[in-house]
């Protein structure tokens, strides 16, 4: 790495981990952008100059920035470690046209252990067959989360539905309310809590009616995700442009 890895969001609760977990890894932290004041840290006016002065950014920022990030990141020629989430479907493809000029790792979770869950959440849903096997995912995260269900939780839906062979936004269920009718077969479940200061908290069920299977994963702490965002940053390091996702980094795929 030449220059260094800078960090978007720099003052925000992920940020401020993150700019920790790079200088314990022994990079080189050129510094970040942010609308809030980073006290200590060396602060760029905008993305573009930021971009321009690392080798990698690592964005967790907010959804609003992806289109602007993704256009600035890839004018530069930077890498991309982006954790953001909450993205809409323009907002992805914009994230695909940047990863065509440079390398870009999107996960909506960057902590080796959710990315185990999700690997074995597809082969279980392979497994269980939808009819009689009831997928519902229930995540839980602190009170100022903007977006509902978390990116996480898509995530492990996504995974189920690959294993079943269906996309997801064809048996999606969210946010359950009011005379709802029975559940339909086949639907992939979503539940949201909000409260407290949860780090985040996800549970796929598989419910039959003989028995359920369950897989919790709890992060206590957002050294889960940064530990595992600036492992995918030294990764990115010099790879060929493409979209990679942290299955990539962990070499699961
Ligand atoms: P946060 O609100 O504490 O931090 C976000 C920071 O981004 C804030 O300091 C804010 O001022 C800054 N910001 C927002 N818009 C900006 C802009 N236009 N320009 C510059 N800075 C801007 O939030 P957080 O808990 O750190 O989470 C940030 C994002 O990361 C969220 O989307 C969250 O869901 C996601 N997240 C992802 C993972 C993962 O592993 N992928 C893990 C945790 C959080």
């Amino acid at each position: 790495m030449r220059k260094g890895i800078g960090i978007a969001g720099i003052a925000g609760r992920m940020g401020t981990v993150l700019a920790e977990e790079v200088r314990a890894a022994g990079a080189k932290l050129v510094g970040g952008i942010d609308r809030a004041d980073a006290p200590g840290q060396t602060m760029f006016a905008d993305i573009a100059a930021l971009a321009a002065a690392c080798d990698i950014v690592i964005d967790f920022t907010h959804a609003s920035t992806a289109a602007s990030h993704a256009r600035a990141i890839a004018a530069a020629g930077a890498g991309w470690v982006l954790g953001t989430t909450g993205l809409s479907a323009d907002d992805d493809a914009v994230v695909a046209e940047a990863a065509r000029l440079v390398p870009v790792v999107h996960a909506p979770n960057f902590s080796p252990g959710v990315n185990l869950v999700l690997a074995l959440a597809e082969r279980m849903a392979n497994a269980l067959p939808g009819d009689t096997y009831d997928a519902e995912i229930v995540e839980m995260h602190h009170r100022q989360k903007v977006d509902a269900p978390s990116g996480t939780a898509l995530g492990m839906g996504r995974a189920v539905a690959r294993g079943r062979g269906v996309n997801l936004a064809d048996v999606m269920e969210s946010g359950r309310h009011g005379h709802t009718g029975a559940r339909k077969p086949g639907a992939i479940g979503f539940a949201a809590l909000r409260g407290g200061q949860v780090v985040g908290e996800h549970t796929l069920l598989f419910a039959a009616a003989t028995e359920h299977i369950a897989i919790t994963h709890r992060a206590f702490d957002r050294r889960a995700f940064a530990t595992g965002a600036v492992r995918a940053a030294l990764w990115a390091d010099g790879r060929a442009a493409g979209l990679y996702s942290m299955m990539d980094v962990l070499g699961m795929r």
